[in-house]
């Protein structure tokens, strides 16, 4: 077989290792995806580069979710791209519903009134569902509980670099809850009173705290205010049986009481991002600096030419968004003390 160039100059990345199965144990771990029969080319898409810069030589399984049933196109095309087992899941009626608890005339009022204010979203009921689900729901699905750790992936996105190890490794061996690759920014109409729910529950609930947590990450004022930094959970690497903790479980029920998911459009961005902010230790949140990513209207695109050349890259640096205004990635740099990488300063506009 032919040798790929870069395999025998010094900057050789393993390339013979990047061929057929990758050696090594395998975690307890799996893809998840929630969907409409309607994004199968959208996912598509997605699983077919998830699995050329990856997974085609790592072979985890693929779970996918849905309010409805899945249909036979979208299980047979999803089968015939994941080299992994996949799995079909309905989601249970009441894990995409509103809570008895919920009053239907008030949360259709902020719709309407959403609607009216041309906010992201603001009049969809199904979005919400889809954000109290992935709040609170989707690490519990059945099919959820055979694993340990999952990597969410949505419809639509790219992976620019080839991922030359397994993230589900680095969780396990370097003992990471939760990850990500973007971080910004949170609509503030969208989270009114998040940061008073989230305040309620610090003060019912101080035991679940940690004790080196990233405060810092998410308020400027010693925790009065929320900043709306978040970590963008449509890319997560994460923890279930941290999400299935004690401490998880009653902070999504603190909020789920509070009813923000629909008299105001609580995303799951912020709610994983304030959890794994103040219920995780520093040292547990992992920014994944190698995985380039694409999601509208966002990318990550490794900083440092030697690295995007090894690891076969395809984005324009110029994308690269961590250092723009609008990133909380160079906070999270600052408050961990980790070193910006070479060049950043050059991508900051
Ligand atoms: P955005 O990224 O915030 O613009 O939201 P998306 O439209 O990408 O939705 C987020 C995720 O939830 C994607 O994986 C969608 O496929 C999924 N999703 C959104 N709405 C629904 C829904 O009503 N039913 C199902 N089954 N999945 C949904
Ligand atoms: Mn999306």
């Amino acid at each position: 077989a032919k040798q790929h160039p870069l395999a025998m100059t010094p900057a050789d990345p393993g390339w013979n290792d990047l061929v057929g199965i990758a050696p090594g144990p395998r975690m307890n771990a799996t893809f998840v995806t929630l969907a409409r029969n309607s994004d199968v080319w959208d996912i598509a898409r997605s699983i077919r580069q998830v699995e050329d810069r990856f997974n085609r030589r790592y072979n985890y399984d693929w779970v996918f979710l849905n309010d409805k049933p899945f249909d036979s196109t979208f299980k047979k095309v999803t089968t015939s791209l994941v080299s992994g087992n996949t799995f079909y899941g309905e989601i249970p009626t009441e894990h995409w519903s509103f809570p008895s608890w919920i009053d239907q005339d008030k949360a259709k009022k902020v719709r309407e009134d959403m609607a009216e204010r041309k906010i992201i979203y603001g009049d969809s009921i199904s979005y919400r569902h889809m954000c109290r689900f992935e709040s609170g729901f989707f690490f519990r699905h059945p099919l959820m509980m055979n694993y340990e750790y999952y990597w969410r992936v949505e419809p639509s996105i790219e992976l620019f670099c080839d991922i030359h190890y397994d993230p589900f490794r680095v969780m396990v061996e370097q003992k990471k809850k939760y990850s990500f690759v973007l971080s910004l920014y949170e609509y503030k109409e969208t989270i009114t009173t998040l940061w008073d729910s989230t305040k309620k529950f610090m003060q019912n609930h101080p035991e679940h705290l940690a004790p080196d947590n990233s405060l810092k990450f998410l308020s400027d004022d010693g925790g009065d205010t929320y900043n709306l930094c978040h970590f963008w959970s449509n890319f997560e690497v994460g923890s279930l049986e941290w999400l299935r903790s004690q401490a998880y479980i009653d902070f999504f029920e603190s909020l789920d009481q509070d009813g923000g998911f629909f008299y105001e459009r609580w995303g799951d961005a912020p709610v994983h991002s304030i959890a794994a902010g103040l219920l995780l230790n520093k040292d547990e949140i992992h920014f994944f600096n190698d995985i380039a990513y694409w999601h509208v209207p966002f990318t990550h695109c490794p900083t440092g030419e030697q690295k995007r050349i090894d690891l076969r890259c395809h984005c324009n640096p110029k994308d690269n968004f961590d250092w723009k205004g609008y990133s909380c990635t160079n906070r999270f740099f600052d408050v961990n003390g980790m070193d910006k990488p070479e060049g950043y300063e050059n991508q900051q506009d």
